[in-house]
């Protein structure tokens, strides 16, 4: 699931956690500058933005967002 929750009340629009995301996947908000998350499927749940966010505005949950498929089922 990735990048759960981005609060608006709580962000600053730092831009931190857009600067520190290494897949590239947040982005800000044209008019607020506040972080949304753009590419959702692309968030590997590093917990980077999370970590780095100064006022905890970010909630991830700790799994993928896109699943490596397998070749054959057990
Ligand atoms: S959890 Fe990691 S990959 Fe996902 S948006 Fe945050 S910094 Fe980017
Ligand atoms: S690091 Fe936190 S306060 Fe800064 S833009 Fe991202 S969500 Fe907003």
């Amino acid at each position: 699931m990735g990048v759960r929750h981005i609060s608006w009340e709580l962000c600053n629009a730092c831009g931190i956690c857009i600067e520190n995301c290494p897949m590239d996947a947040l982005r800000a908000d044209e008019t607020t500058g506040k972080a949304f998350i753009q590419y959702l499927r692309d968030c590997q749940s590093c917990f980077l933005c999370q970590k780095e966010c100064p006022v905890e505005a970010i909630t991830c949950y700790p799994s993928f967002e896109r699943r490596i498929p397998q070749a054959w089922s057990a």
